[in-house]
Protein backbone atom coordinates (compact mmCIF):
# COMPACT_ATOMS: atom_id res chain seq x y z
CA UNK A 1 0.00 0.00 0.00
CA UNK A 2 1.33 3.45 -0.79
CA UNK A 3 1.40 6.42 1.69
CA UNK A 4 -0.73 9.01 1.16
CA UNK A 5 0.79 12.67 1.66
CA UNK A 6 -1.06 15.13 3.44
CA UNK A 7 -0.08 18.18 1.48
CA UNK A 8 -0.66 20.72 3.96
CA UNK A 9 0.79 22.87 1.42
CA UNK A 10 -2.44 23.12 -1.18
CA UNK A 11 -4.34 22.68 1.77
CA UNK A 12 -3.76 25.51 3.21
CA UNK A 13 -4.14 27.27 -0.15
CA UNK A 14 -7.37 26.23 -0.29
CA UNK A 15 -8.51 27.69 2.90
CA UNK A 16 -6.43 30.97 1.93
CA UNK A 17 -8.89 31.16 -1.15
CA UNK A 18 -11.75 30.29 0.94
CA UNK A 19 -11.21 33.58 3.65
CA UNK A 20 -11.18 35.95 0.14
CA UNK A 21 -15.20 35.94 -0.63
CA UNK A 22 -15.55 36.22 3.51
CA UNK A 23 -12.90 39.20 3.56
CA UNK A 24 -14.73 40.82 0.45
CA UNK A 25 -17.90 40.32 2.32
CA UNK A 26 -16.89 42.10 5.20
CA UNK A 27 -15.26 44.57 3.22
CA UNK A 28 -18.43 45.54 1.88
CA UNK A 29 -19.80 46.49 5.23
CA UNK A 30 -17.13 48.33 5.78
CA UNK A 31 -14.70 46.57 8.23
CA UNK A 32 -10.81 45.55 7.05
CA UNK A 33 -10.17 42.64 9.13
CA UNK A 34 -7.20 43.47 10.84
CA UNK A 35 -4.16 41.49 12.71
CA UNK A 36 -1.88 43.21 14.65
CA UNK A 37 1.75 41.99 15.71
CA UNK A 38 3.60 42.38 18.12
CA UNK A 39 7.24 42.36 18.19
CA UNK A 40 9.68 42.80 20.97
CA UNK A 41 13.32 42.91 20.48
CA UNK A 42 15.88 41.68 17.35
CA UNK A 43 15.14 37.92 17.34
CA UNK A 44 16.28 37.03 13.16
CA UNK A 45 13.83 34.37 13.21
CA UNK A 46 11.00 36.05 15.27
CA UNK A 47 11.25 38.85 12.20
CA UNK A 48 11.14 36.53 9.51
CA UNK A 49 7.94 34.47 11.06
CA UNK A 50 6.36 38.14 11.72
CA UNK A 51 7.20 39.31 7.82
CA UNK A 52 5.84 35.90 6.71
CA UNK A 53 2.62 36.13 8.55
CA UNK A 54 2.32 39.72 7.34
CA UNK A 55 2.69 38.55 3.84
CA UNK A 56 0.51 36.09 4.37
CA UNK A 57 -2.18 38.13 5.32
CA UNK A 58 -1.61 40.93 2.55
CA UNK A 59 -2.32 37.80 0.64
CA UNK A 60 -5.87 37.03 1.55
CA UNK A 61 -6.74 41.02 2.47
CA UNK A 62 -6.48 41.35 5.87
CA UNK A 63 -4.02 44.34 6.96
CA UNK A 64 -1.80 43.87 9.08
CA UNK A 65 -0.09 46.22 11.60
CA UNK A 66 3.61 45.45 13.51
CA UNK A 67 4.69 46.99 16.32
CA UNK A 68 8.64 46.74 16.73
CA UNK A 69 9.15 47.46 20.29
CA UNK A 70 12.91 47.54 21.49
CA UNK A 71 14.19 44.52 24.17
CA UNK A 72 14.49 47.58 26.54
CA UNK A 73 11.37 48.99 26.86
CA UNK A 74 8.86 49.33 29.88
CA UNK A 75 6.67 46.37 30.18
CA UNK A 76 3.87 49.13 31.22
CA UNK A 77 4.68 50.25 27.45
CA UNK A 78 3.66 46.97 26.04
CA UNK A 79 0.62 46.46 28.50
CA UNK A 80 -0.53 49.59 26.83
CA UNK A 81 -0.24 48.70 23.59
CA UNK A 82 -2.47 45.38 24.41
CA UNK A 83 -5.18 47.52 26.37
CA UNK A 84 -5.11 49.86 23.06
CA UNK A 85 -5.91 46.68 21.18
CA UNK A 86 -8.02 45.00 23.13
CA UNK A 87 -10.36 48.74 22.81
CA UNK A 88 -9.77 49.28 19.50
CA UNK A 89 -13.01 47.86 17.29
CA UNK A 90 -10.50 47.75 14.25
CA UNK A 91 -8.16 45.56 15.58
CA UNK A 92 -9.79 42.02 15.31
CA UNK A 93 -6.75 40.23 16.12
CA UNK A 94 -3.62 40.54 18.21
CA UNK A 95 -0.45 38.31 17.71
CA UNK A 96 2.08 38.15 20.32
CA UNK A 97 5.59 37.53 18.87
CA UNK A 98 7.18 34.64 21.09
CA UNK A 99 9.38 34.95 22.92
CA UNK A 100 9.43 38.49 24.18
CA UNK A 101 12.82 38.65 25.60
CA UNK A 102 13.17 38.80 29.11
CA UNK A 103 13.27 40.48 31.92
CA UNK A 104 10.20 41.54 29.84
CA UNK A 105 7.05 39.31 31.42
CA UNK A 106 5.53 37.77 28.23
CA UNK A 107 2.83 35.64 30.30
CA UNK A 108 1.81 38.92 31.81
CA UNK A 109 0.94 40.28 28.10
CA UNK A 110 -0.75 37.06 27.08
CA UNK A 111 -2.87 37.28 30.34
CA UNK A 112 -3.79 40.93 29.59
CA UNK A 113 -5.01 39.95 25.80
CA UNK A 114 -8.82 39.57 25.45
CA UNK A 115 -10.00 36.17 24.31
CA UNK A 116 -12.10 37.87 21.42
CA UNK A 117 -8.94 39.43 20.36
CA UNK A 118 -6.64 36.01 21.14
CA UNK A 119 -6.39 34.53 17.53
CA UNK A 120 -3.33 32.91 18.03
CA UNK A 121 -5.40 31.00 20.69
CA UNK A 122 -2.19 31.00 23.59
CA UNK A 123 -3.41 32.59 25.97
CA UNK A 124 -4.01 30.95 29.66
CA UNK A 125 -7.96 31.98 28.55
CA UNK A 126 -8.33 30.91 25.90
CA UNK A 127 -6.27 27.34 27.09
CA UNK A 128 -8.72 27.04 29.74
CA UNK A 129 -11.94 27.81 27.86
CA UNK A 130 -10.46 24.76 25.35
CA UNK A 131 -10.14 22.54 28.32
CA UNK A 132 -13.46 23.34 29.83
CA UNK A 133 -15.25 22.82 26.53
CA UNK A 134 -16.37 26.47 26.14
CA UNK A 135 -15.56 28.53 23.18
CA UNK A 136 -12.03 30.18 22.50
CA UNK A 137 -9.81 30.34 19.37
CA UNK A 138 -7.15 27.27 19.20
CA UNK A 139 -3.57 27.32 19.08
CA UNK A 140 -2.90 27.48 15.30
CA UNK A 141 -0.46 24.34 14.91
CA UNK A 142 -2.87 21.97 16.54
CA UNK A 143 -6.10 23.36 15.04
CA UNK A 144 -4.74 23.36 11.55
CA UNK A 145 -3.74 19.71 12.42
CA UNK A 146 -7.49 18.98 12.87
CA UNK A 147 -8.17 20.37 9.94
CA UNK A 148 -6.28 18.77 7.69
CA UNK A 149 -6.98 15.68 9.01
CA UNK A 150 -10.49 16.15 8.15
CA UNK A 151 -9.86 17.78 4.88
CA UNK A 152 -8.30 14.03 4.14
CA UNK A 153 -11.49 12.71 5.85
CA UNK A 154 -9.41 10.80 8.47
CA UNK A 155 -11.94 9.25 11.23
CA UNK A 156 -10.70 10.45 14.86
CA UNK A 157 -13.34 9.14 17.10
CA UNK A 158 -12.04 6.24 18.75
CA UNK A 159 -8.84 6.16 17.21
CA UNK A 160 -5.51 5.99 19.96
CA UNK A 161 -3.62 9.06 19.22
CA UNK A 162 -0.50 9.38 20.99
CA UNK A 163 1.27 13.02 21.17
CA UNK A 164 4.40 13.45 21.80
CA UNK A 165 5.04 16.60 23.09
CA UNK A 166 3.21 18.51 25.75
CA UNK A 167 4.07 22.49 25.44
CA UNK A 168 1.69 24.61 26.02
CA UNK A 169 1.83 26.07 22.63
CA UNK A 170 1.19 22.48 20.29
CA UNK A 171 1.52 19.09 22.65
CA UNK A 172 -0.96 20.25 25.27
CA UNK A 173 -3.58 21.87 23.01
CA UNK A 174 -3.07 18.97 20.37
CA UNK A 175 -3.87 16.27 22.85
CA UNK A 176 -7.09 18.29 23.82
CA UNK A 177 -8.52 18.78 20.33
CA UNK A 178 -7.95 15.27 19.76
CA UNK A 179 -9.89 14.18 23.16
CA UNK A 180 -12.52 16.59 22.02
CA UNK A 181 -13.30 14.71 18.58
CA UNK A 182 -13.06 11.70 20.77
CA UNK A 183 -9.83 9.77 20.34
CA UNK A 184 -8.72 8.43 23.17
CA UNK A 185 -4.83 10.71 23.70
CA UNK A 186 -1.43 9.38 25.37
CA UNK A 187 0.64 12.15 25.76
CA UNK A 188 4.58 11.05 25.58
CA UNK A 189 6.89 13.67 26.70
CA UNK A 190 10.73 14.26 27.69
CA UNK A 191 10.08 11.83 31.15
CA UNK A 192 8.20 8.79 29.29
CA UNK A 193 10.14 5.95 29.45
CA UNK A 194 9.91 3.51 26.49
CA UNK A 195 8.84 5.90 23.52
CA UNK A 196 8.57 3.88 21.16
CA UNK A 197 6.17 1.15 22.87
CA UNK A 198 3.51 4.14 22.81
CA UNK A 199 4.20 5.54 19.45
CA UNK A 200 3.65 1.59 18.10
CA UNK A 201 0.43 1.74 19.41
CA UNK A 202 -0.84 4.82 17.63
CA UNK A 203 -3.22 4.57 15.34
CA UNK A 204 -2.89 8.57 14.94
CA UNK A 205 0.33 10.15 15.99
CA UNK A 206 1.74 13.58 16.22
CA UNK A 207 5.30 14.86 17.00
CA UNK A 208 5.59 17.88 18.47
CA UNK A 209 9.34 17.36 19.83
CA UNK A 210 11.84 19.75 18.29
CA UNK A 211 14.19 17.03 17.84
CA UNK A 212 15.16 15.78 14.14
CA UNK A 213 14.06 12.63 13.32
CA UNK A 214 13.63 11.16 16.58
CA UNK A 215 11.16 8.87 15.46
CA UNK A 216 11.66 6.21 12.89
CA UNK A 217 9.51 3.78 11.04
CA UNK A 218 10.26 0.54 13.37
CA UNK A 219 8.84 2.69 16.21
CA UNK A 220 5.47 3.47 14.23
CA UNK A 221 2.44 1.25 14.27
CA UNK A 222 1.69 -0.39 10.22
CA UNK A 223 -1.10 1.81 8.73
CA UNK A 224 -0.43 4.71 11.54
CA UNK A 225 -1.54 8.11 10.11
CA UNK A 226 1.39 10.25 10.94
CA UNK A 227 1.39 14.22 11.42
CA UNK A 228 4.71 15.57 11.74
CA UNK A 229 5.23 18.78 13.28
CA UNK A 230 8.66 19.20 14.03
CA UNK A 231 11.08 22.00 12.22
CA UNK A 232 14.62 21.70 13.11
CA UNK A 233 17.50 22.95 11.53
CA UNK A 234 20.13 20.35 11.34
CA UNK A 235 23.60 21.93 10.53
CA UNK A 236 25.00 20.26 6.99
CA UNK A 237 21.61 19.39 5.95
CA UNK A 238 19.36 22.10 3.67
CA UNK A 239 15.74 22.99 5.03
CA UNK A 240 14.23 22.04 7.71
CA UNK A 241 14.02 18.48 9.37
CA UNK A 242 10.93 16.97 10.96
CA UNK A 243 10.59 14.30 14.07
CA UNK A 244 10.13 11.79 12.15
CA UNK A 245 12.09 10.11 10.28
CA UNK A 246 10.39 10.54 6.93
CA UNK A 247 12.00 7.44 4.50
CA UNK A 248 11.23 4.94 7.29
CA UNK A 249 7.89 6.06 8.47
CA UNK A 250 6.67 6.31 4.94
CA UNK A 251 7.57 2.31 4.12
CA UNK A 252 4.75 1.62 7.19
CA UNK A 253 2.03 4.70 7.82
CA UNK A 254 -0.69 5.00 5.78
CA UNK A 255 -0.92 8.72 5.79
CA UNK A 256 1.96 11.01 6.31
CA UNK A 257 2.74 15.07 6.52
CA UNK A 258 5.66 16.22 5.00
CA UNK A 259 8.29 18.52 6.53
CA UNK A 260 8.18 21.62 4.92
CA UNK A 261 4.93 21.73 3.18
CA UNK A 262 2.97 19.66 5.75
CA UNK A 263 1.85 21.46 9.24
CA UNK A 264 3.31 24.90 8.90
CA UNK A 265 1.41 26.07 6.16
CA UNK A 266 -1.66 25.02 8.24
CA UNK A 267 -0.27 27.32 11.03
CA UNK A 268 -0.46 30.22 9.37
CA UNK A 269 -3.40 29.43 7.50
CA UNK A 270 -5.49 28.99 10.72
CA UNK A 271 -4.14 32.23 12.30
CA UNK A 272 -5.73 34.14 9.05
CA UNK A 273 -8.79 31.88 9.03
CA UNK A 274 -9.38 33.08 12.93
CA UNK A 275 -8.82 37.01 12.28
CA UNK A 276 -11.31 36.34 9.70
CA UNK A 277 -13.70 34.86 11.97
CA UNK A 278 -13.01 37.45 14.70
CA UNK A 279 -13.80 40.04 12.40
CA UNK A 280 -17.10 38.00 11.77
CA UNK A 281 -18.15 37.49 14.74
CA UNK A 282 -16.85 40.49 17.28
CA UNK A 283 -17.42 43.70 14.64
CA UNK A 284 -20.81 43.88 13.67
P1 LIG B 1 8.98 22.61 23.09
O1 LIG B 1 8.24 23.69 23.81
O2 LIG B 1 10.46 22.55 23.17
O3 LIG B 1 8.37 21.21 23.60
C1 LIG B 1 8.92 20.01 23.19
C2 LIG B 1 8.21 18.88 23.87
O4 LIG B 1 8.84 17.66 23.46
C3 LIG B 1 8.30 18.93 25.40
O5 LIG B 1 7.04 18.61 25.94
C4 LIG B 1 9.33 17.89 25.73
O6 LIG B 1 9.09 17.21 26.95
C5 LIG B 1 9.15 16.90 24.61
N1 LIG B 1 10.38 16.14 24.37
C6 LIG B 1 11.64 16.60 24.24
N2 LIG B 1 12.50 15.59 24.02
C7 LIG B 1 11.78 14.47 24.02
C8 LIG B 1 12.10 13.10 23.84
N3 LIG B 1 13.35 12.71 23.62
N4 LIG B 1 11.09 12.21 23.90
C9 LIG B 1 9.82 12.60 24.11
N5 LIG B 1 9.45 13.89 24.26
C10 LIG B 1 10.41 14.81 24.23
O7 LIG B 1 8.64 22.61 21.54
P2 LIG B 1 7.30 23.08 20.76
O8 LIG B 1 7.23 24.55 20.75
O9 LIG B 1 6.14 22.28 21.21
O10 LIG B 1 7.72 22.60 19.30
C11 LIG B 1 7.94 21.24 18.98
C12 LIG B 1 8.38 21.16 17.54
O11 LIG B 1 7.32 21.66 16.72
C13 LIG B 1 9.61 22.00 17.19
O12 LIG B 1 10.36 21.35 16.19
C14 LIG B 1 9.01 23.27 16.63
O13 LIG B 1 9.89 23.93 15.74
C15 LIG B 1 7.81 22.73 15.92
N6 LIG B 1 6.72 23.70 15.76
C16 LIG B 1 6.19 23.77 14.53
C17 LIG B 1 5.15 24.65 14.30
C18 LIG B 1 4.57 24.72 12.95
O14 LIG B 1 3.89 25.67 12.62
N7 LIG B 1 4.77 23.71 12.15
C19 LIG B 1 4.66 25.48 15.33
C20 LIG B 1 5.22 25.34 16.59
C21 LIG B 1 6.26 24.45 16.80
P3 LIG B 1 9.15 17.97 28.39
O15 LIG B 1 7.86 18.69 28.51
O16 LIG B 1 9.28 16.84 29.36
O17 LIG B 1 10.33 18.87 28.35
Amino acid sequence: MSVQILDGKTTAQQLRESLKPRVTALQEKGITPCLAVLLVGDDPASHTYVKMKARACESVGIRSVVKPMPRNCAQADLESLIDFWNQDPKTHGVLIQHPVPQPLDEGALLKRLLPEKDVDGITPASMGALLAGEWAFHACTPAGIITLLDHYHIPIEGKHAVVVGRSVILGKPMALLLLNRNATVTICHSRTKNLPEFTRQADILVAAVGKPELIHGDQIKPGAVVIDAGYNRVEGRQGDVGDVHYESAAQVASAITPVPGGVGPMTVATLLANTVLAAETFCK
